[in-house]
């Protein structure tokens, strides 16, 4: 990725002070999706590190996991996973609990939902990690499934926290815009 590049991916991402909450800033990506450039630079780069992966999957985390992650699988010829809050997917799941700051949520993945045969190898991508909690329950599933997650993959990644130094200790972490 150039400097250009990059460039034109974070000024394409939207900062809204405090939503959900005071205290919070919420990175919007929907102005990176809407502007088909930044969306094209991004995709792009995308397809270009994960050809050589030798994946099998994609999985994307709900929701705007599935935005990135569907239209990579697409663009590398791949089949997409969807993993859900608590209480979305119809068939039989597997399910992670992880903590919130104030709470505990819920994620959960078909069981078959990596094929048959043991050890395939899934890309796991999100737009943002943070305190990398989601992340993790994410890749637990895809593990617990038979499957291998090989790497989580985020569009913007917030240093501030360790959430990213933690999920290192579990499975290779690429994320593209440091905040
Ligand atoms: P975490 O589990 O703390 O890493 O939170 C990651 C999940 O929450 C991702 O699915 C993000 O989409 C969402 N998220 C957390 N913080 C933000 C933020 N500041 N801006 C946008 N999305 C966020």
């Amino acid at each position: 990725l150039s400097d250009t590049q990059r460039k034109i991916i974070e000024d394409s991402i939207r900062d809204i002070k405090d939503f959900p909450k005071p205290g919070i800033v919420f990175k919007d990506i929907t102005t990176l999706l809407n502007n088909k450039e930044a969306y094209g630079v991004l995709m792009n780069h995308l397809y270009e590190r994960y050809k050589e992966y030798d994946l099998d999957y994609i999985a994307g985390i709900d929701a705007r996991g599935f935005i990135f992650g569907a239209a990579l699988a697409q663009m590398l010829g791949l089949g997409f996973v969807p993993i859900r809050k608590q209480g979305k997917l119809p068939y039989t799941t597997i399910s992670e609990k992880y903590a919130l700051e104030y709470g505990v949520d819920e994620i959960e993945v078909h069981i078959d939902a990596f094929g048959e045969k043991k050890g395939a190898r899934v890309l796991v991508i999100d737009d943002l990690i943070a305190t990398g909690g989601t992340a993790n329950a994410a890749a637990t599933l895809v593990n617990q499934t038979g499957a291998e997650c090989v790497e989580c993959c985020f569009v913007i990644g917030l240093t501030f926290l360790d959430g990213i130094e933690k999920l290192k200790e579990k499975t290779k972490v690429y994320s593209l815009i440091e905040v």
